[in-house]
């Protein structure tokens, strides 16, 4: 490899190059036998039907920067990485190719169809594992894993059968919420409710044998023919007389009692509730408490069936309006109101979702959530940014049993069998061969499957072999950190901490820091629908990924949605040429040396302050990267990089280079602030750095099994920081004079700097080298007091007042006319305002507002006047009257 870097740096041709070439040296991989601390985590595992979006691009930075940063501070690193066999989303997938032939999943049969989409799964899936190769995550790729793969499946149904065996799982009949797109239940996480405009219909059931019997409202008509109640409270004096007298069901004409129940609100509508067991939720638990049937009145798409009467066969929906139509006719609908009513829709399909009677299997979470909340209660578990854990308690003091069977064929099938003999159920590891209570052979296995959560659950222990006791699980479990969105701490996070306390004897994780969601700049909500998304791996191509990983790091302030912008990326991807720019300039003037030995304490101030800088910034972006800080520490490390070895230390460092004697000190301090700088950058920047790395002097194979800098106390100059400092100040101020008076940059101007006390006098001196290069200064005098004279810009700075004839800033001729003509414009103006003021007529007509504004005017421009006519005497104008 040359020691020359490109002209340009072009992030297309180095990027693939390097991410082969750790992934080839095993760079990513664990090594159990290191001897090492261990370090541990696990990727969130994407979906097997995904491909990368802004948001794993985000989270997923963050978690490598951290992963680098704990591998070159000295850690055996494992970050897992994983893939989500994601049930419904899978089986859609392939459901919809099969469409296309005019085929469905049923004309397969289960076990041609799952064929089919583990085929799919070969050839298309995990699309998503490519590009994050492409984004260089340094993710373990020989402990790849799969939630249906045989090592997890094999947790999977341990865990099923341990559950049932102590009790924790359970079926039963329940109101689920369910799907009739998808045909399956869904959990109430995967619901989404939104309001929408409906109706709230109030609806007369007659008395049996003739009253007026009673009024309901309800907002879903259809749901009337499986009601078997309609329910009062027992203090309502409107229907005391009512209860236990029967009423005629609207369009069916069944007869259903009235009950009293002291939950029903008298002041919500008529006070009177239609019971519909098998359609809801609350009327199912009332039920249960009375002891009334349940009729299910509708099958798992949605379509009314044979207890509905006439209206079997019709879709949920078309058959309301037919029976509002209906109880309109026959006179039964009282009144009908605009209602706002808060509907579930499916996550997935968001078809609007119905509340249904089903037999599901169900995991009882109370005893699983009591030690998990205890986790965090008492630290073992720390959730970064804190405020994050009054999400989880809230949720985890409330939480409803877990239903976890799913209706689809796509996932891992429930361990349990009905003998077909007996009806006994059995639930086992391994299939039964026969029943054992009445030796029967005939088993049948349940159809369903578990939902996809259950087994990304145990994703921190089952990827590393549990049940088996292996070195791996003994090694890496618990993980020290988990690292994701807050839009799965339901979801994952609490059932992994619950399952993990179960099965794992300890927690999974001691920290977990939960990230923003990414914006686009104007802080709104990334979509498709609304256009403002951004592809990362388009954003990739056109400005390559250290750009964007910087930026997100950057972006990630905590409690806070990181707002992503072009412009931002922009300004850092000028920061990575920055970077390049001053690497090239410095292996330029290297050629080919080493680096030379030095004495800290007899370099010259500059190299002593800039060492000195370094190790601060590196001190400060370690313990940044410590408290999840990555904003803090790519702010040091722009700042540094940018501010202070760019923009002072490499100018300073030019001089250096000059002198033959200071010549090998100054690239030896160039090079390791480079290097310093380089290795501090490489968890968030690993390309740029690793290329430039690789062609500086350096031991070992790669940037990123190099040590991770720690601040060095021998190259540490408080007094050098704080010389710089004052030095920084007078050039700046001479840079703001020569910005100020349009100075052209080649230009070179003289200054006098006057100061009474020598030592302030020393210190100019011992540093007017650096002030003339740096300010770019003809001649400079420091003397213990200025003698007045005319043409001359006078600045105070620091102890010194700074004196710089006006010749040698600009063409005094030139500004002298240019300030006469506009004297005389003023003079003008002066004169016509004056006249009209001077107008007893004006000032008694005009309002006086406008007098007064003239007035004010006036003042203005007398003001300005004096201001040139003051700068045309210093300029020693002969025009000034
Ligand atoms: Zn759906
Ligand atoms: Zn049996």
């Amino acid at each position: 490899m040359s020691d020359e870097l490109a002209k340009a740096y072009d992030p297309r041709e180095v990027e693939p190059r390097w991410s082969r070439f750790w992934e080839e040296n095993g760079f990513f991989t664990a090594d159990p036998r290191s001897g090492k601390r261990p370090f541990a985590i696990v990727i969130p595992p994407p979906n097997v039907t995904g491909s990368l979006h802004i948001g794993h691009a985000f989270t997923l930075t963050l978690q490598d920067v951290i992963v680098r940063w704990k591998r070159m501070s000295g850690h055996d690193v494992l970050w897992l990485p994983g893939l989500d066999h994601a049930g419904i989303a899978t089986q859609t997938v392939v459901e919809k190719q099969l469409a296309k032939e005019g085929k469905r999943k049923e004309d397969l049969g289960r076990e041609a169809f799952l064929a089919r989409v583990w085929e799919w799964k070969e050839t298309s899936g995990g699309a998503i594992l490519k590009q994050l190769r492409l984004m260089g995550f340094s993710l373990d790729w020989t402990r790849e894993r799969f939630t249906l793969d045989a090592m997890l499946s094999r947790a999977v149904r341990e865990v099923f059968v341990s559950l049932f065996e102590q009790g924790l799982i359970y079926r039963g009949s329940y109101i689920v919420n369910w799907c009739p797109r998808c045909v399956t239940a869904l959990s109430d996480l995967e619901v989404e409710t939104e309001e929408e405009g409906g109706s709230l219909w109030h609806i007369r059931y007659p008395e049996v044998g003739g009253g007026p019997g009673i009024v309901v409202a309800t907002t879903r008509p259809e749901t009337l023919l499986g009601d078997t109640a309609v329910a009062v409270h027992p203090d309502d004096e409107r229907y005391r007389h009512l209860v236990g007298k029967s009423l005629v069901l609207p369009v069916l004409g069944r007869e259903i009692p009235v009950v009293a129940d002291p939950f029903v609100d008298r002041e919500f509508g008529t006070g009177a509730v239609k019971i519909t067991p098998a359609h809801d939720l609350h009327d199912f638990l009332a039920a249960q408490r009375l002891g009334l049937p349940a009729i299910n009145v509708m099958d798992e798409r949605g379509v009314l069936n044979q207890s509905a009467g006439p209206y079997a066969g019709r879709d949920r929906f078309l058959a309301r309006d037919a029976i509002v139509t209906q109880l309109s006719h026959e006179g039964l609908l009282v009144n009908t109101v605009p209602h706002r009513v808060p509907l579930g829709h499916c996550q997935r399909c968001h078809t609007v979702v119905e509340p249904r009677l089903s037999l599901q299997w169900f995991v009882k979470t109370k005893p699983l959530a009591e030690p998990a909340i205890a986790a965090v209660e008492d630290g073992r578990i720390a959730f970064v940014p804190e405020s994050w854990a009054k999400t989880y308690f809230e949720w985890m003091n409330n939480i409803r049993d877990w239903c976890i069977s799913r209706q689809l064929w796509w996932g891992h099938r429930i361990p349990a069998w009905t003998c077909r003999g007996c009806s006994e159920l059995l639930v086992a590891r391994e299939e039964p061969a026969a029943c054992p209570r009445c030796g029967g052979r005939e088993l049948a296995q349940e159809s369903d499957v578990l939902d996809t959560w259950f087994s990304s659950a145990l994703f921190p222990f089952s990827t590393l072999g549990w049940p088996d006791r292996t070195a791996d699980l003994a090694r890496y479990y618990p993980n020290d950190v988990m690292m994701t969105g807050f839009d799965i701490i339901f979801f994952w996070v609490a059932r992994m901490i619950m399952m993990g306390m179960r099965f794992a004897d300890d927690v999974p994780f001691r920290t977990v820091f939960i990230n923003g969601l990414v914006r686009d700049e104007k802080g709104e909500k990334m979509s498709k629908t609304r256009g403002n998304d951004v592809d990362p791996l388009d954003l990739i191509a056109r400005h390559g990924t250290d750009s964007l990983r910087f930026t997100l790091a950057a972006l990630a302030a905590p409690n806070t949605d990181p707002s992503l912008g072009e412009a931002r990326l922009l300004g850092y991807k000028a920061f990575v040429n920055k970077l390049w720019n001053a690497s090239r300039f410095l292996l330029l003037n290297l050629s080919g040396e080493r680096a030379a030995r030095y004495e800290f304490s007899s370099l010259p101030v500059a190299s002593r302050w800039i060492l000195t800088r370094a190790q601060e910034v590196a001190e400060r972006v370690d313990s940044a990267l410590g408290g999840f800080r990555f904003d803090l520490a790519a702010h040091e490390i722009y700042h540094f990089l940018w501010d202070e070895v760019c923009d002072w230390y490499i100018e300073i460092a030019k001089t250096l280079l000059a002198r033959p004697e200071e010549a090998p000190r100054a690239r030896a301090v160039l090079l390791e602030v480079l290097g310093t700088s380089l290795r501090l950058l490489h968890p968030m920047m690993p390309f740029v750095t690793e290329e430039i790395w690789q062609r500086l002097p350096h031991e070992g194979p790669s940037i990123m099994v190099a040590a991770f800098p720690r601040p060095d106390a021998s190259k540490t100059d408080p007094a050098a920081v704080a010389e710089m400092q004052r030095l920084q100040r007078i050039v700046t101020e001479l840079r703001t004079i020569r910005a100020t008076y349009e100075v052209e940059p080649k230009r070179r101007i003289d200054v006098t700097m006057a100061a009474p006390a020598a030592p302030d006098r020393a210190f100019a001196t011992g540093h007017a080298e650096l002030i003339r290069s740096l300010a770019r200064v003809e001649r400079l005098e420091v003397v213990s007091e200025a003698t007045d004279a005319p043409r001359t810009v006078k600045h105070p700075v620091e102890a010194f007042e700074l004196r710089i004839p006006m010749a040698g800033l600009f063409d005094i001729a030139a500004e002298k006319s240019r300030l006469d003509r506009e004297r005389r414009k003023l003079e003008d103006e002066l004169t016509g305002l004056r006249a009209r003021l001077g107008n007893p007529q004006f000032v008694e007509r005009a309002k006086t507002e406008v007098v007064r504004e003239s007035r004010e005017r006036v003042a203005e421009l007398t003001t300005r006047r004096e201001r040139i006519e003051a700068t045309l005497r210093e300029l020693g104008s002969d025009s000034v009257a």
